[in-house]
């Protein structure tokens, strides 16, 4: 056993902790544990727990259900809203074959391969993520309206507001489980709220986040609330989007700043925008993988609908962050994409896989889009050169399909797995009669 081992059974001892909780995610980004007696934790480190992954969205198949989930100590956290006695604590896992090699189909491995990959190019690879979500008064039952806990808006005080007390209670936890918070307020819908995480390396991002969902969800439960990432719950306010800001450094030296450049963005910064635009339609099934999401990208609210970048641009997919004079080592993009629903393992692969392609293959920049692209007409944008994301689901599995890049970054195994499952998705909506439809059919 090694120091990171040996230090998370010697807290176990001294903390009182009963149940160790073993984590790992779905291909869809669905959390999964398995709750063990500390007893068995030496031989998890050690051997692995088993488990059926014939079960597990994406897995395995039947004949080869049998994979092991080993804990990363590195992981290790109490979670504050079990109590204190006795206690409980979680670790993410690595997933492996019986043989001992990766799980092909494990998120966190696609994540790993995609880094490693980013690392012999010399680069590690941070972001930092600006999470939205709704407060509800209540889980809303089947075919109900959501209820948004106020009335409130962007940046907006609500005295004796539900909002602060909630935000005051999860930022608390997130940061007694040693994820930093960096802003949080009041996002521009009723009940909408805005949580940013300090930027931190991918993989301990993408692990942040599952962390995050769950912390949220937990905290508004305890208060009586109901929390929802869903992109797009209600039609006439805007949805929830994750734009999540990334930056390449080289040892300490951010790969993206470059001095006196325009908006102090080195060429292997334009190059890694210009990889995410020329493949942003391939990458946006992952980024954004709901029959729902679509409906955030196309209802205004600030959310792109575009394949272009700008500086000061609310309708582009990537923004160039301009508020700091001299911003040396912040230098960074923000890809405003991604929705809180996304597996943030997969999202931050292929955006990452995006970009390096980018550099490695010295994608040009195109010129940057400064109007508005809502407003400009179809013609007008075509004239441009302005491409749309996809429209729907249905347009990003296209794009998807035909992405040797995808199929790179993602394995053999979940790129199919990711494209069949999104496929049934598509045609079970396809095959739904909505309420719309009856409401403006019914009577011809
Ligand atoms: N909610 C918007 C989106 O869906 C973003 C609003 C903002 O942060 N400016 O992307
Ligand atoms: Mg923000
Ligand atoms: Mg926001
Ligand atoms: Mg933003």
């Amino acid at each position: 056993m090694d120091r990171q081992q040996e230090f998370v059974l010697r807290t176990i001892e001294e903390r009182d902790i009963r149940f160790v909780r073993l984590w790992f995610t779905d291909v869809l980004g669905t959390l999964k544990s398995v709750a063990i007696a500390p007893a068995e934790l030496e031989g998890a480190f050690t051997e692995g727990i088993g488990f059926d992954g014939s079960v597990i969205e994406g897995f395995a198949r039947v004949y080869e259900a049998d994979m092991l989930a080993t804990p990363d100590p590195s992981t290790f956290q109490i979670l504050p809203w079990r109590g204190e006695n006795p206690g409980t604590a979680r670790m993410f896992c690595d997933i492996s074959l019986p043989d001992g090699t990766p799980s092909m189909a494990d998120p966190r491995h696609v994540l790993q391969r995609a880094l490693a990959k980013a690392g012999d190019l010399g680069f590690s690879f941070y972001v930092h993520p600006e999470i939205e979500f709704f407060l509800l008064k209540d889980e809303p039952g089947s075919g109900e309206r959501p209820v948004p806990i106020d009335n409130a808006g962007y940046f907006d005080h609500v005295p004796h507001g539900t909002g602060h007390d909630f935000r005051r209670a999860a930022i608390t936890m997130l940061e007694s489980m040693g994820i930093s918070v960096e802003f949080s307020h009041h996002e521009g819908a009723p009940g909408q709220n805005e949580i940013d995480l300090r930027y931190a390396d991918a993989l301990s991002m993408a692990d942040n986040i599952m962390t995050f969902r769950t912390v949220v969800k937990e905290v508004a439960l305890e208060q009586g609330l109901y929390a929802t990432f869903m992109p797009k719950p209600f039609a006439d306010h805007p949805g929830s989007g994750m734009h999540t800001h990334v930056s390449l450094f080289e040892g300490d030296h951010n790969a993206f700043h470059e001095p006196g450049a325009p908006y102090q963005l080195s060429k292997v910064g334009r190059q890694f925008i210009a990889g995410i635009l020329h493949h942003g339609a391939e990458i946006t099934a992952v980024t954004n993988q709901w029959v729902n999401s679509y409906k955030r990208l196309w209802g205004g609210g600030e959310a792109p609908a575009h394949l272009t970048w700008g500086h000061n641009n609310r309708s582009a997919m990537v923004r160039v962050p301009m508020y700091k004079p001299n911003k040396g080592n912040s230098t960074r993009i923000e890809v405003r994409t991604l929705d809180p629903a996304c597996n943030p393992y997969l999202a931050f692969a292929v955006i990452l896989g995006a970009g390096l392609k980018g550099i490695e293959e010295g994608y040009e920049l195109p010129p940057e889009t400064e109007d508005d692209v809502w407003s400009l007409t179809e013609v007008e944008r075509k004239a441009m050169g302005i491409k749309d994301l996809p429209s729907s689901l249905n347009g990003a599995i296209q794009a998807m399909e035909s992405s040797d890049l995808m199929a790179e970054v993602l394995g053999e195994h979940t790129y199919e797995f990711f494209l069949r499952n999104k496929r049934r998705e598509w045609e079970d909506y396809r095959a739904t009669v909505t309420a719309f439809e009856l409401d403006r059919y019914l009577r011809l």
